[in-house]
């Protein structure tokens, strides 16, 4: 007698109704007699039976009743718990049972508060509809099961309501899920504004969904851990007028991974860019380019023998990538452009295609110049070796700035142009940030350093906001704070940043000095200055030929766990700045196993990421004091049945006071605090008590 969600009961005890029916409305009356529009059964209830009394409709999916606690969803225990703070013990073990119970059952999204833990189910699941969208559309965050588009209408509400800026942090490993989540963020947005569906901000938000498909094309691959995975980190701008509609937006790249433009690992792609031109572009396109369709005709795109995607279809995205293009508004001589750098990049036919002498080209291949002591400048010709490496870097470099250029001609076309606050109001924004979780292999670069340093950061800010919130809560409210006890990963900042002893203050110096600085004398440096830090090690490995020098790393313990990077680190720091909005939103992604399948819960994966995420953590600060706060309005019109005082209608002068009357009726005074405007509960058992209850009446 509990399933809202399946929208069918059968009714064993008419006087139920009474409290269920209309909306959770008192009506005055018991609903006893139904009738269906087909003629039913009438002891059992589903969508669009009508009360026979007061014509009024029974669970049809309008007028369901509004389930303030989020608490339908803890009823039917067989999906698990919607909240993590209402386990019973915050453990490994609880936490982990009921992260797998839900996978099962198709439940992938969980809250801590106001946090949401997402695993990626592998399969397409029906609950990204218009009607879900609906359902989700303007509520608050506790009254419809957990779900990317409660984080996303709250952040909406928070920024329209307070007009101020907020954000969605979306993390994660690899192929957790967060570019899909980003995805369904954005279209929920698009979904809930402009409902006058003007012309000029059905544009912008046409063009803030195109520019996914194309940014895809071009800073996504193939990876062993995920078919289409983003290779930069993306953070994403909207921005709204007083009305709340998009007006415009902004885009801003990280750390795109150009070594993959040269290198690819076994079972790896490059860019999806490549292929999906060879295959899908025109026989004229290719002809006018020099190019062969076969990928595996070029060094570039076959390294890592995985030429082909089972589940990307490269010549439609090609079309679909034109056609993003053309409507974000690239002209047909930049599109020109963009596929002839491209295929320079692919056989290097540089002088033909970027139109500069060809002479000039191979010489600045080949040759490099150098001063002599003397103050003479002479040509001096590269080895193979070395030319390789400029042929190399030359390609890295043109892709990174093709890339570049195209975020940057996306901004031009989203940018707010014309924005008056005099007399538009203020102009406020949603960030959504989709960036790589920590990278541990087995061979780290300067890329996992960057990558695993950002997520450091990321986790720092977490807690500390996340903290920070509670605290301004509680202040608000009202009732007094206790201080909480966590792991503070400031230790491994320090490690990295602090300013000259940190590691990046140390590879700085190196650089500074590049050429005289070897490895070795850059880590015994290191070494030195670091060499007691409890989260930094390093090691001298021997190698198996006698006659070959020691092999030599660094160690860092992060908070994910140890990452272990080879000293040659001497790429350049990317040129973007984060900057996050203060009270952002959460979106915490797991990935359930390492094979894509819908079925497996990996268990030891998946602790793994709880782990370092943090989420324990975050259960234990979100209710280390108080784990569940309701307004007293909402906490009345769920339990007020319980209460003889308060059934069917209250006569106390304000709803705090009924809420008093339901805590002393059930004994419940030495666990709950009053707040200004919301009653603080502190342990889940309370609620438990509560909603047992409630259960039993109805
Ligand atoms: P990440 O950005 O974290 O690396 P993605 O968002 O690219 O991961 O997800 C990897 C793959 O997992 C997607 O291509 C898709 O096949 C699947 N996936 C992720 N989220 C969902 C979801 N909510 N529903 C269905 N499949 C999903
Ligand atoms: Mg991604």
């Amino acid at each position: 007698m509990t399933c809202w969600s399946l929208q069918t009961a059968v009714i064993t005890d008419f006087t139920q109704l009474s409290l269920r029916s209309c909306n959770d409305k008192d009506v005055g009356h018991t609903h006893s007699t139904f009738v269906s529009s087909t003629g039913l059964e009438r002891t059992t209830v589903s969508a669009g039976f009508l009360c026979l009394s007061c014509h009024l409709p029974l669970f049809s999916p309008s007028n369901r009743p509004s389930d303030p606690a989020g608490m339908a969803e803890l009823e039917g225990l067989e999906f698990g718990k919607s909240d993590f703070v209402l386990l019973d013990e915050v453990t490994m073990e609880q936490f982990m049972e009921n992260l797998k119970l839900r996978f099962e059952k198709g439940r992938i999204y969980t809250f801590i508060g106001e946090v949401v833990v997402s695993v990626n189910p592998y399969k397409h699941l029906d609950i990204y509809g218009k009607e879900v969208i609906e359902d989700y559309r303007g509520r608050e965050l506790y009254e419809n099961p957990p779900h990317l588009y409660a984080v996303a209408d709250a952040a909406y509400k928070a920024m329209k309501r307070r007009a101020k800026d907020t954000c969605i942090v979306i993390s994660g490993e690899s192929g957790a899920g967060k570019t899909e989540a980003s995805k369904y963020i954005m279209q929920y947005i698009a979904a809930i504004t402009n409902p006058s569906q003007r012309a000029e901000v059905e544009s912008v938000k046409n063009v803030l969904l195109k520019s996914n498909c194309v940014l895809e094309a071009f800073g996504n691959a193939k990876t062993n851990r995920n078919d289409n995975s983003s290779r930069f980190g993306k953070y994403m701008d909207i921005n709204f007028n007083f009305n709340g509609d998009p007006t415009g937006g902004h885009i801003n790249n990280y750390l795109l991974e150009k070594s993959r433009v040269v290198q690819q690992h076994e079972g790896e792609r490059n860019f999806h860019s490549f292929y999906q031109v060879l295959r899908g572009g025109s026989d004229d396109l290719l002809k006018s380019l020099c190019l062969q369709r076969d990928p595996a005709e070029y060094a570039y795109t076959s390294q890592g023998a995985a030429v082909t995607l089972a589940s990307n279809n490269d010549s439609l995205c090609h079309k679909a990538v034109m056609a993003a293009l053309k409507v974000i508004g690239f002209t047909a001589e930049e599109i020109s452009s963009i596929y002839k750098i491209l295929s320079t990049i692919l056989h290097l036919h540089i002088s033909e295609l970027t139109s500069t002498e060809p002479e000039n080209t191979r010489k600045a291949l080949l040759y490099r110049t150098v001063a002599t002591g003397g103050g003479e400048v002479i040509e001096k010709g590269h080895n193979e070796q070395e030319a390789s490496y400029g042929r190399d870097a030359f390609a890295k470099a043109l892709y990174e700035r093709l890339f570049g250029w195209i975020v940057g001609r996306i901004n031009s076309v989203i940018e707010v142009k014309d924005y008056n606050p005099a007399l538009h109001g203020k102009n406020t924004v949603i960030g959504v940030l989709d960036i790589y979780g920590f990278e541990i292999f087995d061979n780290n670069s300067f890329e996992q350093f960057c990558i695993n340093y950002c997520n450091e950061k990321l986790q720092q800010l977490f807690i500390e906001l996340i903290l920070r919130q509670e605290q301004d809560e509680y202040q608000r409210e009202g009732i007094t704070w206790q201080h909480i006890e966590y792991f503070n990963n400031q230790i491994i900042v320090d490690l990295v940043e602090q300013p000259h002893k940190g590691i990046i203050s140390i590879l700085d110096e190196a650089c500074l000095t590049a050429g005289k600085v070897t490895d070795t004398v850059c880590l015994d440096s290191m070494n030195k200055k670091l060499g007691q830090h409890p989260h930094y090690t390093s090691r001298k490995l021997c190698p198996a030929d006698k006659t070959m020098e020691f092999n030599r790393d660094f160690r860092i313990r992060h908070y994910a766990g140890d990452v272990t990077s080879d000293p040659v680190l001497k790429e350049m720091w990317p040129d973007g700045k984060m900057s996050i909005t203060e009270e952002p939103y959460y979106v915490r992604c797991i990935k359930p196993n390492e094979v894509k399948s819908p079925l497996l819960f990996d268990d030891g994966r998946c602790q793994h990421q709880v782990a370092y995420l943090g989420l324990l953590e975050n259960v234990r600060v979100r209710r280390a004091g108080f784990a569940y706060r309701q307004p007293y309005a909402r906490f009345l019109q769920r339990y007020k049945m319980t209460c003889e005082y308060t059934w069917p209608n209250h006569l106390m002068s304000s709803d705090q006071e009924a809420v008093e009357a339901i805590v002393n009726q059930h004994g419940f005074e030495d666990d709950v605090a009053y707040g200004h405007t919301k009653l603080f509960v502190r342990t889940p058992r309370t609620l438990f008590t509560l909603e047992q209850e409630r259960a039993a009446l109805i």
